[in-house]
Order: structure tokens, then C-alpha cells, then sequence
């Protein structure tokens, strides 16, 4: 079988839709044809051919010490040794959950899941059996998976691919599923005002990261704390991409408002496939065994995953580990501004933490509509230039970045160099 990229791309085209197992995946919104990555270690990815890309993507969020850390590898590959997978309660879920319940400060209990997905679908089953309402709210732009509630105005690829409201979720789900403007304090006061009594819970993620990266304006997780708790709904906080990320608390942390319950993924997993949700005694112990709320999993707290996440938090612990990060992340969005701005092309950026958004824009932006306002044509060219120069970010304006440890001055100073080029293709 070839080894080039677009040969195994028209092979996988003809084998799985759009030749991918996740859409945004296929380049589809960039254009032209995705790589094929090889093998990846530390700050890169290598594709098939061989050309070495310096990655801004990190898995979509889960490798923020780098890719293959030999202490996650290691800690894997101690755990094989002794199966895969017991379907018995093992000893590294406990040490797992215990973390858990130390790191973030709203979790008292945690159940394990195997997807960021799944992990938002069991919190707003929970949220519902919990108050016995069937509503629940979510923001325009903001994913929560690919659950049948959160595809309703949803971000990431459904927002990318122009399908944000996803044909397949009956009408009578979806309108349980009540939309409202990220940042926007009037709507939520509105709607709360208006249907309270009905709405479960209101998920979002704290910092807004599907539909590029918007941060949370000042007070307002504060304002939705405060709807939630005088209207008796739950709280949830997705901190898929957030969680251990923009703080070692997660955004729950670094902006002081305690969520009812809160989902995480990516990181969680140290790159295998692992979700979780928590929160209180009281609201966990509805679950299942304990209470009346069903969720399983065949697979749920798998030893090889809860191994190489463990090692991961291990690595995060460590002192001033995410101020470090906050700082370089600093570095790329200034000197891209910088570059941007010598340029002459209209630039923006968002960050927090070791997370941060890029946009085509002279305006700082804060709401899903100046989000969609960007000029996408000017990132695809970017995208590709950067991508030319051997530099991967999201393939999608609607992405957020990562970065990682592994991202030394060295490597920020290299994706510099090629934004020179890559904004003076922008100006054209
Ligand atoms: N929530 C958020 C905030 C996410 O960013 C994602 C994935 N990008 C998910 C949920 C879904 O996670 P998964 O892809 O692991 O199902």
C-alpha cells in the first residue's frame, strides 16, 4: 500500500466518510487534503512522508506535556504488563477519582466515561433526574459533544461544516434544548426569567472554545451562577477542553464560580479515550448504584487509560507548571500580533492560560456573532501558508489552540518566522 498522504487519503475516502473518523479531520472548511501523521514527539507531529509539522493542535487538547512524554509512556506501558481491560474495579480508578476530587474544587464525587461525549450526556441526564425537569440551555457556538441535546446551534464541526442544528435529532429532543448568546447578560436573565422553572440545567463552556476562543466577560459565569442558583437549575461546567488546561483547577478555578456539576475529556485521558463528570455527594449518589440515574460502561475506568492519565496530572502538579504555560502562550499571541500588525493584516487574539484563539479581525472579540464575523478566507490562507512553512493549527476558524510544555522559546520563535511569510501571503 503507498505511503504518500493523498494516497492513503483517496484509500480512506473510499473506506470511511470523508475518509475520517471525526469530520473536522478531512480539511473539508481549509480545503485541500489532510496529512497523515506517522508518528508525533513533543512539540511535533511527523506525517507519512516524512515533513515535520509543529503541532498547535495537541490531539485537540489532550497533550499538554507534549506528545509521547516517556512518563506516559511508561506509566502505559507498566499498566499492559497487566492487562488490558478487567471490567472489575481496579485500584489506579481510585487514585484517578481521588486526584480528581483534590484538583477541582466543585467535585466531591467522579464517575468515569470514555468520551468527552459521553461525559456531557450522562451530566444533563443527571441534571434532569436530579430536578425532574426536562429542560436545559446551552450556547450558540459553544460543543458539547455529539450528544442528540447538544446539536442544536452546536460549534466545532457542525458549526464549521454549516450544520450546527444536526438533521437525525427528533424535533421534540431538540426543542427541549434552549439556546442563548455566549456573553450576552440580558439573554440569560431573559430566559431564566421567562421559563426557569422548567430548565434543568444550563451547560457552557466556561471559556468558549469551539467557535475559536472566547473568553467569558467579567462577571458573567457569575451572572449564570447566580440564574441557576435563584432558578433551582443545576450549574454545569464543560471543562472538556478547559479542565486542567487554563488552571489546574480548570476555568472553575482560575475564575472562582463553582459549577453543580462538571465534565471532563482530553486531558483527563493523557491521549487514551477517557471522559469523566462529577460534583457533590449528594447529586453523584443519584447515579447509579447508588441512586436511581442509569449510566455504565463496558469500559469505564479502563486500567491502561486511568494509568496514562495519572501520569499526566502527575506531570501538570508540578509548581508554576501551568504559569509557565500562560506565559508562552503570551509569547505566541504578542509576537503573531506583532507580526500581524507589521504586516498590515487585520489581527486579533484571545488566551488564557496555555488555550488562545486566532482572529482574522482588527476587533477583540467576545461574542459567537464577531466570531463568525472573521474573515475565513484570510485564516484558510494562513491555515495553509503556516501549514506550507510546517506549522499545524486546527484545520477550522472555529478552533481554539493548545499549547503545550513541550512548545520551548525555540519552537515559538520558529512559528514566528513562518507567520512572517504566512501574513505576508494574507496581505497578498
Ligand atoms: N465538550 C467540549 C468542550 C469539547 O471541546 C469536546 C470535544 N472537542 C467535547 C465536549 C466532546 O468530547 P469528545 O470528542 O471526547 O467526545
Amino acid at each position: 500500500m503507498s505511503r504518500t498522504n493523498h494516497d492513503l487519503f483517496a484509500r480512506a475516502r473510499s473506506l470511511m466518510p470523508g475518509g475520517v473518523n471525526s469530520p473536522v479531520r478531512a480539511f473539508k472548511s481549509v480545503g485541500g487534503e489532510p496529512f497523515f501523521t506517522a508518528r508525533a514527539d513533543g512539540p511535533f507531529l511527523w506525517d507519512v512522508e516524512g515533513k515535520r509539522y509543529i503541532d498547535y493542535v495537541g490531539s485537540w487538547g489532550p497533550m499538554i506535556v507534549g506528545h509521547n512524554h516517556p512518563q506516559v509512556r511508561e506509566a502505559v506501558e507498566r499498566a499492559i504488563r497487566d492487562g488490558l481491560s478487567f471490567g472489575t474495579p481496579c485500584p489506579a480508578e481510585v487514585t484517578m477519582a481521588q486526584a480528581i476530587v483534590d484538583l477541582v474544587p466543585s467535585i466531591e464525587m467522579v464517575r468515569m466515561v470514555n468520551s468527552g461525549t459521553e461525559a456531557t450526556m450522562s451530566a444533563i441526564r443527571l441534571a434532569r433526574g436530579a430536578t425532574g425537569r426536562a429542560r436545559i440551555v446551552k450556547f450558540e457556538g459553544c460543543y458539547h459533544g455529539h450528544g442528540d441535546a447538544f446539536l442544536v446551534k452546536a460549534g466545532s464541526g457542525a458549526l464549521t461544516f454549516g450544520t450546527p442544528t444536526s438533521p437525525g435529532v427528533p424535533k421534540a429532543l431538540a426543542d427541549l434544548t434552549l439556546t442563548l448568546p455566549y456573553n450576552d447578560f440580558d439573554a440569560a436573565t431573559a430566559l431564566f426569567d421567562a421559563l426557569g422553572g422548567d430548565i434543568a440545567g444550563l451547560i457552557v463552556e466556561p471559556v468558549a472554545g469551539n467557535m475559536n476562543c472566547i473568553l467569558p466577560r467579567e462577571g458573567y459565569l457569575q451572572h449564570l451562577r447566580a440564574l441557576c442558583t435563584q432558578h433551582g437549575a443545576l450549574l454545569i461546567f464543560d471543562e472538556v477542553m478547559t479542565g486542567f488546561r487554563v488552571a489546574l483547577g480548570g476555568a472553575q478555578a482560575h475564575y472562582g464560580v463553582t459549577p453543580d456539576l462538571t465534565t471532563f475529556g482530553k486531558i483527563i485521558g493523557g491521549g487514551m479515550p477517557v471522559g469523566a463528570y462529577g460534583g457533590s455527594r449528594a447529586l453523584m449518589e443519584q447515579i447509579a448504584p447508588t441512586g436511581p440515574i442509569y449510566q455504565a460502561g463496558t469500559l469505564s475506568g479502563n486500567p491502561v487509560a486511568m494509568a496514562a492519565g495519572l501520569a499526566m496530572l502527575e506531570l501538570i502538579r508540578a509548581p508554576g507548571f501551568h504559569d509557565e504555560l500562560a506565559r508562552r502562550t503570551r509569547l505566541l499571541c504578542d509576537g503573531l500580533q506583532a507580526v500581524a500588525d507589521g504586516a498590515g493584516v487585520p489581527f486579533s487574539t484571545t488566551r488564557v492560560g496555555a488555550m488562545f484563539g486566532l482572529f482574522f479581525s482588527a476587533e477583540r472579540v467576545e461574542t459567537f456573532a464577531q466570531a463568525m464575523a472573521c474573515d475565513v478566507n484570510a485564516f484558510n490562507t494562513f491555515f495553509h501558508a503556516m501549514l506550507e512553512r510546517g506549522v499545524y493549527l486546527a484545520p477550522s476558524a472555529f478552533e481554539a489552540g493548545f499549547l503545550s510544555a513541550a512548545h520551548s522559546g525555540d519552537v515559538i520563535a520558529a512559528t514566528l518566522d513562518a507567520a512572517r511569510g504566512a501574513f505576508a501571503q494574507v496581505r497578498g
